[in-house]
């Protein structure tokens, strides 16, 4: 089995290296991780040594696609990986700073149904290296637009604490060595317990975010199905334990579903639960993906939640709706699925521009 790039560890790439002078480690190293750059850029190195190593530890990610919204602020990349797998990662320009929103499996086995990462299923868990090299490329990507990657968050395709040790191993090279602090990462979940008791003893205290879309268990149950397994109440004292010990701020997603989670009956209830952990609320207008038949709340419907949530005391935002005409917004992610395909889909829907 090949070793990718990013998932070879400095013990491994000394043995690689063992008949080598002992600095082309470091310079190897910081080569990948601090230059961001490939065996081949690496002019340092004597010829024959970048061939070596170009063979030794390929890229595990092929760009397939790279689609580009909001003026060129919003960069979606299609990748296949080496077994043919597809994942998705999103780079988001801001002013202040970049923001990469990795994948963690290729699909997921969560099966929220409004989510379309969820509707095609799961493929596989990502290898650390398979992680961390979307935010190198990301990374890279900032860099030659003259700005800096400031956050990742896992965001993308597939669930990270259901690929804990891999998600982990990822942060740690994220942290380590491309040099992120830990507030600058952030971890979504759909609120796997264990996952996030896992998160809270870990020995970086990285953001939680959950992804809640509903604040009591009849709802949620049917929304977000492993809610069946972890509760409204379990997830609750879970998150309190990874703010006690972190003493980062919590968020709660939550997407808004006409009709069906933006009553003023869930705002009340999500008023309460969010007080309770004094977690920020991200409202995301639900976005649209093709095997769900409900809509987005209506923007009026959304400010309204909004001010009621505001009204109740919570800290609340409203998430833009970043790379939704690339199909690059929150749970549009489905690489690989019939409607990511871009030459179908332009046969489709021929109001789409790329
Ligand atoms: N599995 C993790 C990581 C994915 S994050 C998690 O669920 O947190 C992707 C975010 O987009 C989650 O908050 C998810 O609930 C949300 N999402 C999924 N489908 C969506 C949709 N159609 N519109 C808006 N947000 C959606």
């Amino acid at each position: 089995m090949v070793t990718l790039r990013y998932d070879v560890d400095r013990d491994e790439l000394a043995a690689l290296l063992d008949d080598e002078p002992r600095y082309r480690v470091d310079q190897v190293w910081t080569g990948l991780h601090e230059q961001l750059a490939g065996p081949a850029e690496l002019t340092s190195l004597p010829k024959r040594l970048r061939e070596r190593l170009a063979t030794a530890l390929p890229e595990g990610l092929t760009p397939v696609t790279e689609a580009i919204a909001d003026d060129g602020d919003t960069v979606k990349w299609l990748w296949t990986l080496r077994d043919g797998a597809r994942v998705e990662t999103v780079l988001m320009r801001y002013p202040d700073r970049s923001t990469v929103c990795v994948s963690s499996q290729a699909g997921c086995a969560m099966a929220c149904g409004f989510c379309a990462t969820g509707q095609a299923g799961f493929s596989r868990h990502l290898t650390s290296g398979e992680i961390v090299e979307q935010v190198v490329r990301a990374a890279r990507r900032a860099r030659d637009d003259g700005h800096r990657l400031g956050n990742v968050v896992f965001m993308g395709m597939g669930e990270p604490l259901a690929n804990f040790d891999a998600t982990w191993s990822a942060i740690h090279r994220i942290h380590d060595d491309l040099g992120l602090g830990a507030r600058r990462i952030t971890v979504s979940t759909v609120g796997i317990v264990p996952g996030i008791r896992r998160l809270a003893a870990a020995d970086l205290p990285v953001n939680l975010a959950v992804s809640l879309h509903a604040a009591d268990d009849e709802l949620r149950d049917r929304l977000v199905p492993i809610n069946r397994r972890y509760p409204l109440s379990v997830l609750a004292s879970a998150c309190a334990d990874h703010v006690a010990v972190t003493g980062r701020r919590l968020s709660f997603e939550w997407a808004l579903i006409d009709g069906v989670n933006d009553r003023p009956v869930d705002a009340t209830r999500l008023a309460t639960y969010a007080r309770d952990l004094r977690a920020h609320v991200n409202l995301i207008p639900l976005n649209p993906t093709p095997g769900y038949p409900t809509r987005g709340t209506p923007r009026a419907g959304v400010r309204a939640f909004r001010d009621r949530l505001r009204d109740l005391g919570v800290n609340v935002t409203v998430r833009d709706t970043r790379g939704r005409d690339i199909d690059a917004a929150c749970g549009q992610l489905a690489a690989g699925s019939r409607l990511a395909d871009p030459v179908r889909r332009d046969r489709e829907d021929p109001r789409r521009t790329r």
